[in-house]
């Protein structure tokens, strides 16, 4: 076993993506054996402590088939209806088959926006990790209804590497009708062989993945390198592997050799680490009192409350990165702040419990999470 794959086994979150093809026959009606299995193999991992975002395709086919019609809508409204009509039939049979083996699920529909707007990634990113904390498996698709033109990601491997930045997994599993990456196109070159590993995505990787739907790219291979050069860069492994083969997830976690695992470098705690310490624009800065500096000097990371804030310079939004300092100026930390300036002038010096008072909202208990902060 390679240190690549061993290294799986300790992976903790992990964002499992399965293609139309994969749950759906040709003719758009469910594959339930198949659907049955995912939800069983994903519960029996959940069990194991792993915590897992499902991100699913199939809301347009399994529309299509609910409506009768012959084929998929040339049209984008008609592609829109089919998927209003399939999203909630698909979500009703994940309901089923997960509450068959005791699990939790939770719709969690996305756009573009959540990915571009601060405010909405904050939002969805702390949507995540409670979710997860409550043990509910988020099963995540493209909000297809609104999602239009600018909007949209488009693709649900792409996707799954945005939605893997914003909760950070540690790893990204896709499932398809491809087994892998190939030295050529398998269909036009019978010699060629599964690449197992991939420790950099080559240019001559992303032109031999071609356009999606064409040669080499059946089963879009182009948007899956897309989506692994997304994750590797950010500090998350992605593997490749076909929706067929029995119980590839568990396989995959124990560090067997399925299909192709595209290698990062770094884990993802150490890249948002160095993301947040190096590589976010600063927009302003919290000085906090003398208990939390020496707090935050003595035990490391620790959440800021509102009450440890003696002052705040700036005009920046909820979901930027600050600059936390002592009282003399010097950095301490950097993290992402929950709270704008503006709010953080009125509740600073203040307790968790008067947020709501003095801002008529409240988001969070804390300024910046733990999680959300790096000593420096
Ligand atoms: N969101 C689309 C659907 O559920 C699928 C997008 C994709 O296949 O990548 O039908």
């Amino acid at each position: 076993m390679t240190k690549a794959r061993t290294a799986l086994k300790k992976v903790q979150r992990i964002v499992v993506k399965v293609g139309t093809s994969t749950i759906t026959y040709p003719n758009c009606s469910r594959n339930f054996a198949r659907i049955d299995k995912l939800a069983r193999e994903l519960a029996d991992l959940h069990n194991q402590g792993k915590e897992i975002i499902l991100v699913t395709s199939g809301a347009v086919a399994v529309g299509v088939e609910r409506l009768g019609l012959k084929s998929k809508p040339k049209t984008i409204p008609g592609k829109q209806a089919a998927a209003a009509v399939g999203q909630g039939i698909l979500m009703n049979t994940y309901e089923k088959f997960f509450s068959e083996y005791g699990q939790i699920v939770a719709q969690v529909l996305l756009t573009r926006t959540e990915v571009l707007d601060r405010h909405h990634y904050t939002n969805s990113r702390n949507t995540f990790m409670t979710l997860l904390k409550q043990k509910v498996i988020p099963i995540v698709n493209e909000n297809d209804v609104v999602a239009l033109d600018d909007l949209k990601i488009g693709d649900n491997d792409n996707m799954s590497a945005l939605v893997a930045g914003i909760a950070d997994a540690d790893l990204i599993i896709l499932l398809s009708d491809v087994d892998g990456l190939y030295t050529a196109n398998p269909s036009t070159h019978p010699e060629a062989k599964l690449v197992p590993e991939v420790p950099a995505i080559t240019p001559e990787i992303e032109a031999s993945a071609g356009e999606a739907g064409s040669g080499f790219a059946t089963g879009g291979m182009a948007t899956k390198i897309q989506a692994a050069k997304a994750a590797t860069s950010s500090g998350i492994s992605l593997v490749i592997a076909s929706g067929t083969e029995e119980n590839a997830i568990t396989r995959i976690l124990s560090g067997e050799a399925v299909g192709t695992l595209f290698i990062s470098r770094e884990n993802r705690l150490q890249f948002r680490k160095r993301w947040l310490a190096f590589g976010a624009r600063v927009a302003g800065k919290l000085i906090v009192d003398a208990g939390c500096a020496k707090a935050l000097q003595k035990k490391g990371a620790c959440s800021i409350l509102p009450a440890g804030i003696a002052g705040v310079e700036g005009t920046f939004e909820a979901g930027h990165t600050v600059s936390v300092v002592d009282g003399a100026g010097h950095e301490l930390a950097r993290g992402l702040t929950h709270y704008g300036s503006a709010e953080l002038a009125k509740i600073k010096g203040h307790k968790s419990t008067e947020i709501l008072e003095l801002l008529g909202h409240k988001s969070y208990d804390e300024v910046i999470h733990r999680d959300d902060l790096i000593i420096l």
